[in-house]
This record gives structure tokens, C-alpha cells and sequence, in this order.
């Protein structure tokens, strides 16, 4: 397991996909920055999910500021609750979060509250991953703390974000009437996320800053276990849509204390990481909690009014979260394949041509005979819809290789029959077969086929 990770990581260093944040000073712990390729597959995850959720009627989209009042999170109940269970290695003063140890132990915390952990805990004589005594487990809140304007007194702190659904709350009867929306409708919205986390690990997995696209659907009462059905559906297909295999993909439910503090159900895709299955998505019925404690703490009336049924009343919410940076790192997971081909090794980075970095690389067989000349001309045509490369340097199976390395899954290569009749070879990343295909075809050959690519298990 190690292993993998291990060589991903590496590969994300040495291809451009994702560095560590403030490398040569050491690194920042929980934070990453993403390269000129991992760039293009996080915008390609996001782009790919706000087609699914703003190309329709009943959604809007969004995008509200990091800071927010204060008392928002009062509100939303962050302030009380947003807390994970930590102790403290008393030898050498190390935070670990509680339940995060427990799993590693062994033991079970599905729908256990703090104190039933506490008591597991002491029942299994719990030590720290060095073997010390532990501390007795207290609660940490997770929100970043900041200042506005230059007091830095209590009246000027404020928070940086830990979910993007606050802003999406507060704005709600300004997107429905200034779109003149009527129930259901849904807001949605990508932007950054921050969350002290006490441990991080597991690379992009669970990192300090992170993205999120969160999509916040308000129904009539009554109507939300119909659409906490439906979007559960949409979600399970769109994680399929970007590549992530079936059988890699899994339901977790949230039972008993596990349910956060607004959520009446709680249903999360899982991926199947290398170090165990790990939550993607969550999609919560969230009840009517969010709007009608706003209303209390704004003192402002959110409830709409049902034209219809002339009644007016506080929606109820159903919610799909998902981080867009865990789901890069889903997608980096999956993609990651070696096979033997001819007695080598081929690393072959198997992403869906939907979310691949590079579309298409654009090749000449040999650098001369006009062929660069043809190549960066079908180069420059392609650009106008795909994001593409040309490559012309050293042989052609080291280009191949290259290309695969990065996941580009169509590789066109110019021949001497190119500059005859205006045709080129493209090669399918995963099958390695080769096309004849008319130059004035790979538009539509590439579209075609990126829409009918089979997602290998
Ligand atoms: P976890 O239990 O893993 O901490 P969570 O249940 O707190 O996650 P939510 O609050 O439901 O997560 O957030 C929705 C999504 O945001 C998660 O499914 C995940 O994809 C993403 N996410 C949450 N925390 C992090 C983090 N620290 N780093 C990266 N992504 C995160």
C-alpha cells in the first residue's frame, strides 16, 4: 500500500501534477500545490461538475466570499460543535485525533459520540503510535481564526471557511428571487475550504486547504427523502462519469452520533484507497437546521412563499458535498497502473479522457519532410477545443511512453502517408492500438471516443 502511494507521490513530483506547498523551506504540513497537470485534471474534475449540476433549470450557481460574518458561524453551529476528539502523547506532546486511533487499533467507532470513545479508550488501555500514555481526549475546534481591519481584539475575529454551504445559506433568497426560482431549486458553488485538521495524511486525502463543490438543493417540506433519493443517484453516476470504477466505489451511511449536528441522514460515496476505503462525497438531508437558525441568529425572515399553495414555510435542504481536491486524489489513485509490455515496465496513468490533463499529444514521426510543419498545424486546430501538446523530441515509443505517464489518452502521430493523403495513426492510450484517421476526423474521433471510453475495473 505504502508502496503505491509512495510512487504516486513521486510521479505527481516529477510530471507536474502536485508539489508540496513551500517546498524549499521545508514544506507546510496539510497543504499542496497543484502543478501545470494537476492544474488541468483538478479544473477538468470541477468543470466536469458544474456542467452536471448549472446545465439544468433548477440550478444556480455561485460564488460567495472566504469570510464571512462572525456570527455566521455561531449560526450554522460551528462554533460549538465543529470539533474532532484529540489527545495528546504526554512524553512527547504529539496531537492525535481520538477516533483516528481507535480505527487503527481496531476498534470500531461507527456511531460513537466522544464519550463512548473516551470509555473504548480506556477500556483497550489505548496508547500513542509511540506507546506512550495518552492524555485525556478534549475537544479541538478546526476553524482557522483571523482578524478583520487592524484591531485584533475579539470583536474583529472572524473565520476562515470550513465548507462553502454557509455562503450558499445566506445568499438563498437572493439567488431564488433574483432568478425567480420556485421549489426545488438548487444553488451550487466551488471554492476553497480550510480546516485546522490535528493529523493530516494520506496526501491529498486530508489536507489544511482544500476544495470543495457543494450543491445545496431547497425542497417543500415533506418532498426531501424523494430528492435525498434522487441526488443520491445523480452523484453515484457522476462519480462513474469521471472514471471512478463501481467496484471501487462504495455506500457508507451515518448512524447514531455520527450524524453531524445538522444532518437528519447522511449517506457518503467511498472510494477504496490504498490505505482503506475513505469518503469522497457526503449527501445529507440537512432538515430545515441551516435556514431556520440563520432566521433566528439574522433575525431576518428566510421562509418562502409558495405561490402555489399560498403558504409560506423554511425549505428544507438536501446536500451533496464532495471535496474536488479527494477526488483528484481518487482519480490520481485509480489512474496509477504498471504493466509489463516487451519485457518493460509501462507506467500508464489511466484517466478518463474526460478529466485527462492533455486531450491529445500531436507527434511527428521524424523532424523533417514538412512533418513538424503539418503536425503543429493539426496542433493549432485542435487547441481552439481541446487542450493539446506537441512533442518532437527523441524517438517515438520514448514520446509514447511519455504521454502515458501523463494519461493523455489520444496520441497522433504525422508520417511521410500524412503529408500523401492528409490522414494520421492515433494511438488509444490503454489498448496501445493504432487508427488510421482523416486530419479533418479527430475532432469528432476524439469526441466520439472520449464519450464511449470504457472505464477499465
Ligand atoms: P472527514 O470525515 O473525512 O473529515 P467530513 O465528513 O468532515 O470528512 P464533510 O464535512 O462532509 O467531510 O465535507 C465534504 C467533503 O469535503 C468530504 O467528503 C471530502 O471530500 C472533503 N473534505 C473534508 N475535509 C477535507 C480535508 N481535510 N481535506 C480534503 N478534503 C476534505
Amino acid at each position: 500500500m505504502a508502496d503505491v502511494m509512495d510512487k504516486l507521490v513521486s510521479l505527481c513530483k516529477r510530471k507536474g501534477f502536485v508539489f508540496q506547498s513551500s517546498e524549499i523551506y521545508g514544506g507546510l504540513n496539510g497543504c499542496w500545490d497543484y502543478g501545470p497537470l494537476g492544474v488541468e485534471l483538478l479544473r477538468n474534475i470541477k468543470d466536469s461538475w458544474w456542467r452536471a449540476m448549472t446545465f439544468r433549470e433548477d440550478v444556480e450557481g455561485l460564488d460567495s466570499s472566504i469570510l464571512m460574518h462572525a456570527r455566521v458561524w455561531e449560526a450554522s453551529g460551528h462554533v460549538a460543535g465543529f470539533t474532532d476528539p484529540m489527545v495528546e502523547d504526554k512524553k512527547t506532546n504529539e496531537r492525535y485525533r481520538l477516533d483516528q486511533l481507535l480505527e487503527e487499533n481496531g476498534i470500531d467507532v461507527n456511531g460513537m459520540g466522544i464519550e463512548a470513545m473516551i470509555e473504548a479508550a480506556h477500556q483497550s488501555d489505548l496508547k500513542s503510535p509511540k506507546g506512550n500514555e495518552l492524555s485525556e481526549a478534549r475537544q479541538f475546534n478546526l476553524m482557522f481564526k483571523t482578524f478583520v481591519g487592524p484591531l485584533e481584539d475579539e470583536s474583529a475575529k472572524i473565520f476562515l471557511r470550513p465548507e462553502t454551504a454557509q455562503g450558499i445559506f445566506v445568499n438563498y433568497l437572493n439567488v431564488q428571487s433574483s432568478m425567480r426560482q420556485k421549489l426545488p431549486f438548487g444553488i451550487a458553488q466551488v471554492g476553497k475550504a480550510f480546516r485546522n485538521e490535528i493529523t493530516t495524511k494520506n496526501f491529498l486525502f486530508r489536507t489544511r486547504e482544500f476544495e470543495q463543490m457543494e450543491m445545496q438543493y431547497f425542497v417543500q417540506p415533506g418532498t426531501q427523502d424523494k430528492y435525498f433519493d434522487y441526488w443520491r443517484r445523480e452523484r453515484w453516476e457522476w462519480c462513474k462519469s469521471i472514471g471512478l470504477p463501481e467496484n471501487k466505489l462504495s455506500w457508507h451511511e451515518h448512524k447514531g452520533d455520527e450524524l453531524a449536528h445538522y444532518a437528519s441522514a447522511a449517506f457518503d460515496i467511498q472510494y477504496e484507497f490504498p490505505f482503506g476505503p475513505g469518503e469522497i462525497e457526503g449527501i445529507h438531508n440537512r432538515s430545515n437546521f441551516d435556514l431556520s437558525q440563520h432566521e433566528e441568529f439574522s433575525g431576518k425572515k428566510l421562509k418562502y412563499f409558495d405561490e402555489e399553495n399560498r403558504e409560506k414555510y423554511v425549505p428544507y435542504v438536501i446536500e451533496t458535498s464532495i471535496g474536488a481536491s479527494r477526488t483528484t486524489m481518487a482519480c490520481l489513485v485509480n489512474a496509477y497502473h504498471e504493466e509489463k509490455v516487451k519485457g518493460e515496465t509501462r507506467v500508464v496513468m489511466r484517466f478518463h479522457p474526460r478529466i485527462a490533463p492533455m486531450k491529445a499529444a500531436i507527434l511527428p514521426l521524424v523532424k523533417r519532410d514538412g512533418m513538424p510543419d503539418l503536425a503543429r498545424k493539426v496542433t493549432e486546430d485542435l487547441r481552439r477545443y481541446f487542450r493539446v501538446v506537441y512533442d518532437d523530441g527523441g524517438a517515438i515509443g520514448r514520446r509514447y511512453r511519455r504521454m502515458d505517464e501523463v494519461g493523455t489518452p489520444f496520441c497522433i502521430t504525422i508520417d511521410s502517408e500524412s503529408l500523401e493523403n492528409q490522414t494520421v495513426t492515433v494511438r488509444q492510450r490503454d489498448t496501445m492500438d493504432q487508427q488510421r484517421v482523416p486530419i479533418e476526423g479527430l475532432r469528432s474521433h476524439i469526441d466520439d471516443n472520449t464519450e464511449a471510453w470504457t472505464v477499465s475495473p
